[in-house]
Parts: structure tokens; sequence; C-alpha cells
């Protein structure tokens, strides 16, 4: 019986081995034929690129808008001034809304991927142009580490909330970027949610008007009834 069962499963296993390197094969086949038939384009000039995005004389071109500029209007400086600083325009004509930011300048390849995306139906520029604008609405640094924690892997929930107690600061030099804002906390995972809190704790001492939480993924134990 063993003996008959263990000669079934050699052959089911010899037939699994034998179509998984076809499929395998037809795959990688497929895969070419496809390469050949679509290859990557840049996303501003079409010329063709390896993977996604942009071709090296298209992304040189492209002109990021990185720190220092105007806290408010987010327009570049030439040299940094220090935390807060505004822009004559900004001081002249203050807008209504709170912060702008830009991740790249307006110049002819922001305008062609722009105009790809508006007018030509291109709406595989939308995911790489959002990466983009993420980063730019990001403060980084904000928070800091004060004190050494364990790692949470582990740990149950009030052992988790034990060892984050007071672990995050903000930095004196930063209390600006959180004073009064309304903070959203970007985080992979999470779990019991300590680690979240003991951060958001932190901002809220140095002044932030609220604080929420976005995350990849969180952990769902079991399915609860909303009260
Ligand atoms: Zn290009």
């Amino acid at each position: 019986m063993v003996g008959e069962i263990s000669g079934d499963m050699a052959a089911s296993e010899g037939r699994s081995v034998g179509f998984t390197r076809l499929t395998g094969a037809l795959r990688r086949t497929l895969r070419l034929a496809l390469d050949v038939a679509l290859p990557q384009l840049c996303a501003a000039c079409r010329e063709p690129v390896d993977g996604a995005g942009l071709c090296p004389t298209c992304w040189s071109k492209l002109s990021f808008i990185a720190p220092p500029y105007c806290e408010r209007l987010g327009i570049p400086f030439p040299f940094d001034g220090g935390p807060g600083l505004l822009s004559m325009e900004a001081i002249a004509d203050p807008p209504a809304y709170q912060r702008a930011r830009a991740a790249v300048r307006y110049d002819e390849v922001a305008r062609t991927l722009v105009h790809a995306l508006k007018y030509g139906d291109r709406l595989d520029l939308a995911p790489i142009m959002g990466r983009w604008m993420a980063h730019a609405r990001v403060t980084h640094g904000a928070l800091a580490r004060v004190k050494s924690t364990r790692q949470q892997v582990g740990l149950d929930k009030s052992a988790r909330a034990e060892n984050v107690q007071g672990a995050f600061r903000v930095p004196a030099n930063r209390k600006a970027d959180v004073t009064g804002r309304k903070l959203v906390l970007v985080d992979d995972v999470l779990t019991s949610g300590a680690t979240a809190d003991a951060c958001a704790r932190a901002l809220l001492r140095a002044g932030a008007a609220s604080v929420d939480v976005l995350v990849f993924a969180r952990v769902v134990s079991g399915l609860r009834t909303p009260i």
C-alpha cells in the first residue's frame, strides 16, 4: 500500500515537474515575444528603454524640486536660509491654502508627461508621477528615535507599548514642520499600533493639530462586530 502510494506520488510528481518545465518554457517564450512586440518605451519621448520610466536623456532634463524651498509656496530657493523661510511672493500675496508642494519644475519633459496623462490617455503614467508627488509631500526627519528599542517582533501588546514608550521625539529644529499641522503618519505595517501610537504622542506633544495613520497593511485578528 505504502509502495503503491509512493509509486503514484512519484509518477504524479514526474508529470507535475514536466508540466512545470513546459509551462515555464512557454511563459519565457511568451514574455520574449511580448518584449519584442511591445518594448518598454520612455514615458516622455517614447524611445525604447530598459525597464519602466524615463530614458536617461529625459531623466536628466527633468528637474526635481528639493529643499530648500519656500515653506508656503514650495518655490525652490538657490540657498538654504534656515527652516520656515518664506518667498517674497508668499509674503506679498499669501494664498488661501496652507502649503503647496510640487515634485518637479514645469518644463519641457514635465509638460510632455502632463499632456500625455491628461489628453493622451496614458494612465500608465499615473503611478510613477504619483510616486514623485508623494515624495514632495512628505516631511522626513520630523521624528527622531531618542531611546534604543528592542525589535517589536515576538513581543505581546503590552510589552510592545512599553518598549516604544517615550522612544520618539520631534527635534527642536523640526518643530515648525509639526506645530499646528494635520499630519498623516505613513508606515508599512500596523500590528498592535504601539509604535504608531508612540509616534503620534510625540507629534501631538510637539503641537501637531492631529495625527492620522496610513499603512500598507494591518494585522486583523478575528472579525469584530462594530459596537
Ligand atoms: Zn525619453
